[in-house]
Order: structure tokens, then C-alpha cells, then sequence
């Protein structure tokens, strides 16, 4: 067995994603903090923080997990090859100029993201220069509305950057029960961050201060010291000899897999970002696992059903399974449970932040098909509920679980309510 990996291990989640992100979020949250814990009787001096701190302890960190993850591999036996790998047939792959025969391929390539071909957006980062930055820009526009826009504007506006999220729709989080992008758009808003929805650049140019403008489609222009895009990913799934081998790729770039991630071609399988199917660490693991299975012991397919996911803006918002849209689309008649309250914790500030959370039932079954939550924690929480909604609960045995109290989570297990619709 062997990895042929050309950056460094670990991939974007450790190196350029969830784990940087994350530790940027709980940075991020801490001017927060600060206030809560005056209300709590603390005095604090006035709080200051220091970007190149954070930077160098979050390094050091991911360069722990890269060594992790080297010493796992080698520890497993799997022989090790620096450099960018090239297919060169069904059975043949080449690494730092040598090819190797073998009987499998998998192809696990990830993504790269895509920055939008518009006049002068050379100048705009993305989210892998954004772990990065020398220092934090006074003013910054991050232009998107998916999740890793959300997040990135959430961070910038915690550590204290003037931000804009610009989103060329009307509502943020496509995909995501539309209750959620409504509410996390008020929920950021209150907290700072400037939402300007239907907002679409159609340009950007360096100006004679050294910060940039960009324009709108409407013509309005907005000044910023750093623009971000995070308007999407594509598969990386280019110059890999893939064609020449026969791997059929779709028109956005990934590679086309069947039930098993397997390609057009039977030795050659893909598994992650590069085959575009639900982009999540913990989703492109299972689809290896899934994948060892099928070939060493019984066909297994992938389980797309019920990942639950989380956000990780200021507040936290996460969700599994259907969205009200989808639930009905799916379903027909549905009873939607809702609960909106401020946190216990922050009854004593004067944050006036709702925790939101909301059961999707199918009204047949009386199984709950989605449960989605904005607040603090939310993917701790939702975590939890996935199980429930894995295994096909209904809203009876839900509502049979004792809650813990006081949580926040036991208003999964109280909702009595049926929201009228
Ligand atoms: C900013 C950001 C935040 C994210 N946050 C989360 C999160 O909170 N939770 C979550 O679940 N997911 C998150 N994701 C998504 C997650 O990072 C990806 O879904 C996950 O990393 C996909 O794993 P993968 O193995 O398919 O690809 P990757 O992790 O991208 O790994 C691909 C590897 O292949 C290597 N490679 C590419 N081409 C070659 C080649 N020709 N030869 C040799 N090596 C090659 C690359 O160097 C890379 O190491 C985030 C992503 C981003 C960008």
C-alpha cells in the first residue's frame, strides 16, 4: 500500500479547513466572552489580542497533526511517496518521475477553490491565503454566502475587522432549511457583520491609498482593505491523466462514481471533494471506509442519508436530515416544532441572541426527518440528535426522552407546540 501526497499531510481540513477554522472561530468568540464574563461579576483590563499569537500557536498545532498523521501511515506500513502523482494508465501511476504498477487506484485529490473570473479579482484572497495573513486588514468584504463565507465573516468580525458579507442571492446557506439562512443572517447582523444580500461585484481595482475598491453590479462601490471570496470549490481533478486512463470527469470537474466510488474504469476509485458528492471530513472518511469494505471484504455502498453538518458562524448553526422545503417536497404533509429563547447564560448580559431550533416531522410516520438549531454549541448538540434521527425516531420518542435540564438541548425532547403554518 502505498500515498502519494504532493502538500502536506492531512489535506485542506487539517492544514487549510475545519481544524484552522475552527480555532479561529473560538478566537473569534472570545471578545464575546469578555462581556458575558462582566455580567458575571469579572473585571477583566480591556481586552487586546495579537494576530501573529494566534497565527504561530495555531501552526504549531497543525504541524503536531501533520506529524500525526505522517506517523500513522508509516506506522501502518503504507510506504510514502512526496510528490504530485500522475495516472498514467488503468494500472500504472507515476511519482517524481518513477511509475509504479498496481492493482488498485484511488483517487482522493480534493478541491481548490474557485475564484469568480471577474476584472481584478487577482486581487482577492481565498480561504487558504486567509490562514495565512500577515496581519488583519481594517476593513474586509467576504463575497459568498455558503457556509465558508458565513464563518470567515463571522471570524473577521470577532477578532474585530470591519466586515461586509455580500451574497449575489436573497437568502444565505442555499441548501439549508431557508428558516436557518434567514435567522443566521439577523443573528450576524446583530452581532456586526454588515449582510448585504443581493449583492453581486462585477469588479475590483487597487486605488492609490493601497486599499482596494470593489464595484457592484448596481454600481455602488465599496471600499475594503481585504476582499475574500469563498464562491465555491471545484474537484481537483485536472492534469491527473484521468482522461487519457478513460475516467469519465462531469462538466464541473469531478469524477463521476458509482454507488461503490467507482469509476468508469474498474481498478480506478474516487473518494472526497474530487467526486463532489457531500463535501465533509467526516463524509470522504466513511466513503474510505465504506470503499476498503467493498473491496477486501463485501460490497458496501456509500450511506448519504442523514449526515448532519454544523456551521461554525457566531452563533453556531447545524443541522441533519431534510429541510422543511425538502421534507415537504418529499413527503407532503409535514408538523413543523419550533423553539426560539435566549441562552440561560446570557440572561444576565444584555446580548439579546436567540437560540433557535426546529423539528421537521413527517406527518404519515410521525419519524423526525430533520432537526436544525442555531446557538451556541449547535453542532455539539446536533451531533447527538443525528443518532435519534438516524435510526428513524418518531416525534413520540422524542418527546419520551427525559431532558437534562437546564440545557438548551432538552428543548429537543419538549417541544410541544405545532408551529402553525
Ligand atoms: C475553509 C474550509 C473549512 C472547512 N470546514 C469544514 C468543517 O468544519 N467540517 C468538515 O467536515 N469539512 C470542512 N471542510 C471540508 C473538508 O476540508 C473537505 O471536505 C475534506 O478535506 C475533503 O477531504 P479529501 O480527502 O477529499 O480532500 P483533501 O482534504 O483536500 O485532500 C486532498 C489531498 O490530496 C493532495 N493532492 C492533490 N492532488 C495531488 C496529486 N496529484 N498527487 C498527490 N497528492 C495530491 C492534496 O495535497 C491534499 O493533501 C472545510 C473546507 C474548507 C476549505
Amino acid at each position: 500500500m502505498a500515498v502519494a501526497e504532493s502538500d502536506r499531510f492531512g489535506g485542506t481540513c487539517v492544514n487549510v479547513g475545519c481544524i484552522p477554522k475552527k480555532l479561529f472561530a473560538y478566537a473569534a468568540h472570545f471578545r464575546e466572552d469578555f462581556h458575558v464574563a462582566a455580567a458575571y461579576g469579572w473585571t477583566v483590563g480591556e481586552p487586546r489580542f495579537d494576530w501573529p499569537t494566534l497565527l504561530a500557536n495555531k501552526d504549531r498545532e497543525i504541524a503536531r497533526l501533520n506529524g500525526l498523521y505522517e506517523k500513522g501511515l508509516t506506522g501502518a506500513g503504507v510506504e510514502i511517496h512526496r510528490g504530485r502523482a500522475e495516472i498514467v494508465s488503468p494500472h500504472e501511476v507515476k511519482v517524481n518521475g518513477k511509475t509504479y504498477s498496481v492493482k488498485h487506484i484511488l483517487v482522493a485529490t480534493g478541491a481548490w477553490p474557485y475564484k469568480p473570473p471577474l476584472p481584478g479579482f487577482e486581487h482577492a484572497i481565498t480561504s487558504n491565503e486567509a490562514f495565512h495573513l500577515e496581519r488583519l486588514p481594517g476593513r474586509a468584504v467576504v463575497v459568498g454566502g455558503g457556509y465558508i463565507a458565513l464563518e470567515f465573516a463571522s471570524i473577521f468580525n470577532g477578532l474585530g475587522v470591519k466586515t461586509q458579507l455580500s451574497y449575489r442571492g436573497k437568502r444565505l446557506l442555499r441548501g439549508f432549511d431557508a428558516e436557518l439562512g434567514e435567522r443566521i443572517a439577523e443573528e450576524m447582523s446583530a452581532k456586526g457583520v454588515e449582510v448585504c444580500l443581493g449583492c453581486e461585484p462585477a469588479a475590483m481595482r487597487k486605488v492609490k491609498d493601497g486599499s482596494l475598491e470593489i464595484e457592484f453590479t448596481d454600481g455602488r462601490l465599496q471600499k475594503a482593505d481585504l476582499v475574500m471570496v469563498a464562491t465555491g470549490r471545484r474537484p481537483n481533478s485536472a492534469r491527473l491523466g484521468l482522461e487519457q486512463a478513460g475516467v469519465a470527469i462531469a462538466k464541473d470537474g469531478a469524477i463521476v462514481v458509482d454507488r461503490y466510488s467507482r469509476t468508469s474504469i474498474d481498478s480506478i476509485h474516487a473518494i472526497g471533494d474530487v467526486t463532489n458528492r457531500i463535501n465533509l471530513t467526516p463524509v470522504a472518511t466513511a466513503e474510505a471506509m465504506w470503499l476498503a469494505r467493498t473491496l477486501w471484504r463485501e460490497p458496501t455502498p456509500v450511506d448519504h442519508d442523514n449526515v448532519p453538518t454544523a456551521v461554525f458562524t457566531d452563533p453556531n448553526l447545524a443541522t441533519v436530515g431534510l429541510s422543511e422545503e425538502k421534507a415537504r417536497e418529499r413527503h407532503g404533509e409535514v408538523d413543523v416544532y419550533q423553539a426560539s429563547f435566549r441562552a440561560l447564560k446570557l440572561t444576565l448580559t444584555d446580548k439579546k441572541e436567540r437560540t433557535f431550533m426546529k423539528l421537521v416531522v413527517d406527518r404519515k410516520s410521525q419519524r423526525v426527518v430533520g432537526a436544525h438549531m442555531i446557538g451556541a454549541d449547535a453542532g455539539e448538540i446536533i451531533q447527538g440528535v443525528a443518532i435519534a434521527v438516524k435510526l428513524g425516531a418518531t416525534k413520540a420518542q422524542f418527546d419520551a426522552t427525559i431532558g437534562i435540564h437546564p440545557t438548551a438541548a432538552e428543548e429537543f425532547v419538549t417541544m410541544r407546540e405545532k408551529a402553525s403554518r
